[in-house]
């Protein structure tokens, strides 16, 4: 088992067959990701790395959670990460990223740099919609004060915006 916190893969000089490499991603990961919306987390990445004679197939299995806000109060929660990914690696003239499951890497490189591999599935398991609030029925996630903020300017809008007073009238006339 080889341990690294540099996010590489050195695959040169390894025998065929499977290789784990484990790595721990932390808040400095994501600092040395200037577009990463992400700067809090911790998730474990372990790396199967099988060598074939041409190809490697790598396996990632992430576990762990990042930090997101939540969408309707801005609390922040601990967003649960895991997942379990497929990546072949072939080896061509340059890089290449002909899909989603396929990077083509050149012949003389010794060594993946998963960081960015790993970057992407973090995101994948980031909803679109970040409302744990919604999910907990005590609403124990969110930061009550904002909630309490939010629905008082609810009812304040309801009271005094005349659009709101038509779309309800609008509303009763459709229940008659
Ligand atoms: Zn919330």
């Amino acid at each position: 088992m080889e341990k690294s916190s540099a996010f590489k893969v050195q695959f040169s000089g390894l025998k065929l067959g499977k290789h784990q490499f484990d790595f721990a991603v932390d808040d400095s990961f994501f600092e040395k990701l200037d577009y990463s919306p992400i700067s809090k987390g911790e998730v474990e990445v372990t790396v199967v790395l099988d060598k074939k004679s041409t190809m490697m197939v790598l396996d990632f299995e992430l576990n762990g959670w990042v930090m997101e806000s939540c969408d309707r109060c801005t609390a922040d929660y601990r967003q649960h990460v895991t997942g379990e990914h497929q990546i072949y690696v072939k080896f061509g003239d340059d890089f290449d990223e002909p899909d989603d499951s396929l990077l083509v890497i050149p012949r003389d490189e010794f060594e993946l740099d998963v960081s960015q591999l790993i970057y992407e599935f973090i995101q994948l398991n980031v909803p679109l919609r970040k409302i744990p609030c919604e999910e907990s029925e005590d609403n124990s996630m969110c930061d009550k004060d904002t909630l309490k903020v939010l629905k008082e300017a609810e009812a304040d809008d309801n009271k005094n915006n005349p659009l709101w007073a038509e779309l309800n009238r609008i509303k009763d006339q459709l229940k008659d």
